[in-house]
Order: C-alpha cells, then sequence, then structure tokens
C-alpha cells in the first residue's frame, strides 16, 4: 500500500469485502476498526477479525468512531443516507470503496468493465481470450473475487480483469483502469442513485482519472454512453453491432471486424442474442489491445455457451433446445432472451412480486408459445398469456414440475428458455438456486 496517506480506517459493512480488506489493511500495518450493524458475535467473520485483535463493532452505528479515524472504506451496498456516513460526509471524512487500494496495491495492467448489464459475461469473455492467448491474467470484482485481495497477491506479469458495479465506483478518488469498457446505461439501480445524472457519475468515475496513456472501450451504439465519453482522456475504441466503424470492433451480418479487418464469422459463434453480440465485441476489442489473434477470439467464441444462468445453453432433448437464464430478475432482461431466439419458445417465468406490471413483456412474445408459470407472480403471467391470447399456460409448483410441463407443450426445433423476469427469493434461496434446479431436471428428462 505504498503511498496510502491514511493512518486509521473505519471499515463499514462486513461482508465477504470488508472482510478480506480489513484484513488486507491489518498486515499492511494499517489500523482499523471494523463496524458493521446486522453482524452478531457468531458470525463466522466477526470471530476471525477478533481472533487477528482487530477491533470489531457490532449491531450499532456508534458515531464517535468517527472521533478517531481518517478514511472509510465502506461496503459498496451500504447507501450514503446511512446516519454515520452522513455525518462523516459533514466532517469531510473520505469515503472510499475497496476498488480505490488497487491505486495503492499499484496495480497498473488492469481492465475494468462496468456497464448496467453484461458486465459478468463480458469479464468471463476478455479472460477467456487472454487465456486461449497464454496472457496470464487474475478475474476479480464483482463477479466473485474481492478485487485488493487479488490485486495484493498479483505476480509481476498478471493482467486484472475487474468486474466493477456503479455502488463500486462511487468510492474512488485515483484509480483507474489500463483499458476501461463500458458496455451501456439503462435506466437500472436508480433505487440507489436516485437520479440517472447521480448513476452516470457513478459509472465515468471508470475513466475519469484516464489519461491519454489508457484506453476506453465503448458502446457506440449506447446513446447516453456517447454522452458520457465526451469528456474522456483516454484514447478511444469504440465498438458497434449496427454501424461500420473505421477504428475498434463491429459486426455486419457476416462477420466481426476490427480496425476493419475480418476477425471471425458471426455464424461460428456460440453465444446466442444481439445483447450478447455487443458483450462478444467489447471482448474483441479489448484483447485486440492485448494483440489476441483472430484464431484465439475465435477459439473461445465457437465453444463459450454463456456464463452460468445468464441464457447458458443447457441441453438438447429430443431437438429441443434448452436454455437457463435464470439470472433474468426482471422484465428488462427477459425481453433480451426473447429477443435472441427466431424459433418457438416455451417461457418458464414466475417469482417474487415486486408489484410491478409485466405488459413490458408483451412486444417481445410473438415467438412465445407456451407459457409454464410459478412463483407469487404467477397469476399475474397468466392473466398476460391469456390476454396475448395463448392458449398453452399452465401453473406449476416447483421446478421439476415445470420442465416435464414444458417439454410436453415443446415440439421439435423449439426452445424452452427458462428466463424468469422476476427474483428467486419467493422460492428459492438465490436465482443460482433456480437455475441449478432447473438444470437438473433438464438433464433428468
Ligand atoms: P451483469 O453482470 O451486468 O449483471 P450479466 O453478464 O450477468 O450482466 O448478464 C445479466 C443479464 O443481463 C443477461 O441474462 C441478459 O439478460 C442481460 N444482458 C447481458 N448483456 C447485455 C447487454 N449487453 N445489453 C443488454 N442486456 C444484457
Amino acid at each position: 500500500l505504498e503511498g496510502f496517506p491514511y493512518k486509521k480506517v473505519l471499515v463499514l459493512g462486513l461482508a465477504k469485502s470488508g472482510t478480506a480488506v480489513s484484513q488486507l489493511l491489518h498486515r499492511q500495518g494499517i489500523d482499523v476498526v471494523v463496524n458493521d450493524l446486522k453482524a452478531q458475535d457468531d458470525n463466522p467473520s466477526v470471530h476471525l477479525l477478533r481472533s487477528l485483535e482487530i477491533k470489531v463493532i457490532i449491531g450499532d452505528h456508534p458515531l464517535d468512531l468517527l472521533d478517531d479515524i481518517d478514511v472509510i472504506i465502506k461496503n459498496p451496498g451500504i447507501p450514503y443516507e446511512n446516519p454515520l456516513l452522513e455525518v462523516a460526509q459533514s466532517k469531510k471524512i473520505p469515503i472510499l470503496t475497496e476498488i480505490e487500494l488497487l491505486h495503492y496495491l499499484h496495480v497498473n495492467d488492469l481492465i475494468g468493465i462496468t456497464g448496467s448489464n453484461g458486465k459478468t459475461t463480458t469479464t468471463t469473455l476478455i479472460s477467456e481470450m487472454l487465456k486461449e492467448s497464454s496472457i496470464p491474467s487474475r478475474i476479480a470484482g464483482n463477479i466473485g473475487h474481492v478485487a485488493s485481495e487479488v490485486a495484493e497477491n498479483l505476480a509481476e506479469n498478471e493482467t486484472m480483469v475487474v468486474e466493477l458495479s456503479s455502488f463500486q465506483l462511487m468510492g474512488i478518488e485515483y484509480f483507474k483502469p489500463k483499458v476501461a469498457v463500458l458496455l451501456n446505461i439503462f435506466e437500472a439501480h436508480l433505487d440507489y442513485h436516485k437520479t440517472l445524472e447521480n448513476y452516470k457519475y457513478a459509472k465515468a468515475n471508470l475513466f475519469s482519472n484516464q489519461t491519454e496513456e489508457e484506453y476506453l472501450v465503448y458502446n457506440a451504439d449506447d446513446e447516453q454512453v456517447n454522452e458520457m465519453i465526451k469528456k474522456a482522456n483516454a484514447k478511444l475504441v469504440p465498438f458497434s453491432r449496427k454501424s461500420k466503424l473505421p477504428n475498434g470492433a463491429y459486426a455486419d451480418d457476416t462477420y466481426i471486424y476490427y480496425n476493419n479487418t475480418k476477425v471471425m464469422k458471426i455464424d461460428d459463434i456460440a453465444l446466442v442474442g444481439s445483447h450478447n453480440l455487443e458483450n462478444i465485441l467489447a471482448a474483441v476489442a479489448t484483447a485486440k489491445l492485448y494483440n489476441v489473434s483472430n484464431e484465439a477470439i475465435k477459439n473461445v467464441l465457437q465453444t463459450f455457451v454463456g456464463v452460468a444462468h445468464r441464457l447458458q445453453f443447457v441441453a438438447n432433448k429430443e431437438d429441443r433446445l434448452f436454455y437457463n437464464d435464470s439470472k433474468a430478475t426482471n422484465i428488462l432482461a427477459t425481453t433480451k432472451a426473447l429477443q435472441a431466439f427466431q424459433k418457438p419458445i416455451i417461457l418458464l417465468a414466475g417469482g417474487l412480486d415486486r408489484g410491478n406490471s409485466f405488459d413490458g413483456l408483451k412486444p417481445y412474445m410473438s415467438n412465445v408459445k407456451g407459457m409454464v408459470v410459478f412463483g407469487e407472480t404467477a397469476s399475474k403471467l397468466i392473466d398476460l398469456g391469456k390476454e396475448i391470447g395463448l392458449e398453452n399456460i399452465e401453473k406449476v409448483n416447483n421446478m421439476e414440475e415445470a420442465v416435464k410441463c414444458a417439454f410436453q407443450l415443446s415440439s421439435p426445433n423449439e426452445v424452452v428458455l427458462l428466463s424468469p423476469a422476476c427474483a428467486s427469493w419467493d422460492q428459492y434461496a438465490t436465482f443460482e438456486e433456480r437455475g441449478n434446479m432447473f438444470m437438473n431436471s433438464v438433464h433428468k428428462l
């Protein structure tokens, strides 16, 4: 942590990243206090940190904690309206996220990926392409490994490929990636960021510290993104699936191009969905900055069938193609999935009721020939199916029944798609659990 100017740090929030960061700071000889409102004494992290003689305060946010610290490193999920953070802001105490530590850990070769959607897919694709090219790299960030912890143990020649959320990007001062990748801006996450402007501001942090030494790979088809990058200083590398570009990556109906040279045929791509083509183009543009060959890119894209639970191809059962898109926990994600197929679809949907209507799905349902619904929103989805004149709508109680029922409703050369348009928490612990149940049931058919 060479150059880290703070002596006493308050780590706010004891999730996986808070626990890792506290240990990292402690290892680096920095004074740490940890505070978490919800954690209990029997929490393994509390136990672990206390065994290292790190001070852990739980159950409360005592304001006097602020008397004796220089900086707060907060969990990205804690809103700035938190009372302790409000006081900290009035006292001008810097509030950072652990991503800022990457700056002090002097990670020079870092690819940072953000956007409203497609982060995990793009991060994975980039990492696979580097791997295929034998470029040593480590994947981290939102995707599962605490970035600062990975950075602390990074080998000299390794590139970090980091998925970054807007929440993480809110808390940086000097951090900058060597290659920034900005995928898209949808009006998601506004409950936390309040306005689209705030949200864009957070995402723009990805490249605001960059200079002309660094690169910004961006989606030239996205209006909000085009607006934002006007302020960028980095070398710009656009990508587009709509128009021919003089530099960067683009696709027409037959090929992917980079700097106007053919990279590979679109038909050779295993991943489905036009939204995924955007993720692919972002990954190609990034990989090309690392001199990854067309052959290596093609090898990855011919075999990569999707990140688990994101429009992931599961199996072909008697000519029915089964796809798991359990990560589609809102309507927008399901509309993307529905647009990915030209074949008739049996849609499996339903889950936690957030009180929203499902009318937003209607314009995208022309290929849907049957629905199997479940969970709290089942009756709303039945109404939707009836409104668009579907004859085949079945309500079921669990995933195994859903899969069997969908198989019966389907014919050869059709798609069975789990894309629930709802969160999973009414029936499952996580969307991963829901997706795994789906896949197990498919394999049992
Ligand atoms: P994130 O990590 O940003 O949540 P994922 O790669 O996990 O994104 O994809 C989550 C879901 O978002 C996908 O199942 C798909 O429905 C949708 N999605 C993915 N990429 C895009 C994109 N480029 N544009 C719009 N929607 C997308």
